[in-house]
């Protein structure tokens, strides 16, 4: 299996945007008209999702439903059902339409206090129902400036994927998400991106086998855009991308999706 084997997904967060249902369609209306080629289908070759809040995942399931973009949930709770006010499971995410879950986005890890175990719990959780979990890795700028990146993300790896088994990483996705990337305007270049990139498989490989590590989807996630998606996406070890501030806008996150088709 090479690069070109693994096919590409982008993945839209639309975080806690935009603010009504309405909008929300109006939004995913705007992604499947825009990802709409000239022969009237999405580009082949590219998997794309998009991620809206969880009061809006109905609403949006329905207007993609027929159409090849599948729907995410940004964050699950890591329970089947129980007294957990405020949170939502796997089964339900499963019920809305969701075919897959963003875990540890680093605002969770940040403003949640989320942590490598509680996401390792969340990814067990999301594929017992067979959703796909997206999990989220990256450094802090502060701990890249200290040349402590690759440490922090492997250690973040060994802990989101603590006790799984090779047959159900099949199913997971990765997102290398440097969070001083995040919301800035500051990408990683492209050769920093398949650096890192290429280190997590290496770990993946390590950890749970050659095939695995070489079949694993890891998306670039960190102020990606039009201009700048295709010179990540001709990464060897760039498979998609995970999109935040260039998803709300259909023309913009269509531009993106085709920069990820490969040659
Ligand atoms: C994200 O929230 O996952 C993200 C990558 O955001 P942005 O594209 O806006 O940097």
């Amino acid at each position: 299996m090479t690069s070109r084997d693994r096919t590409p997904l982008v993945c839209g967060n639309w975080k806690m945007h935009p603010a009504s249902n309405a909008l929300a369609e109006s939004l995913a209306r705007d992604v499947v008209a825009n990802l709409r080629s000239a022969e009237g289908s999405s580009p082949p070759g590219v998997e794309v999702a998009v991620a809206p809040v969880f009061t809006a995942l109905v609403s949006v399931a329905k207007v993609i439903a027929g159409t090849t973009v599948m729907l995410s949930a940004q964050n699950t709770c890591s329970e089947e059902k129980g007294a957990y006010t405020g949170d939502v499971a796997p089964s339900m995410l499963l019920d809305a339409g969701c075919a897959m879950c963003i875990v540890g986005h680093s605002e969770r890890r940040q403003y949640y206090a989320e942590t490598d175990a509680g996401v390792s719990k969340k990814r067990q959780a999301l594929l017992a129902v067979g959703l796909r979990p997206i999990v989220c890795v990256g450094e802090t700028g502060a701990e890249r400036d200290a040349g402590r990146a690759q440490a922090i993300v492997l250690r973040q790896i060994d802990g989101c994927f603590d006790g799984a088994d090779a047959a159900s990483l099949a199913r997971c996705v990765i997102a290398y998400e440097p969070v001083w990337a995040i919301g800035t305007g500051k990408v990683a270049t492209p050769e920093d991106a398949q650096e890192m990139h290429s280190a997590i498989r290496a770990r993946i490989a390590e950890k749970f086998g050659e095939k695995v590590g070489t079949a694993m989807r890891i998306l670039y996630g960190g102020s990606v855009k039009a201009e700048n998606a295709a010179d990540l996406m001709a990464e060897p070890d760039v498979d998609g991308a995970l999109v935040g501030g260039a998803s709300l806008d259909g023309k913009s996150f269509a531009a993106i999706v085709r920069a990820a088709v490969r040659p």
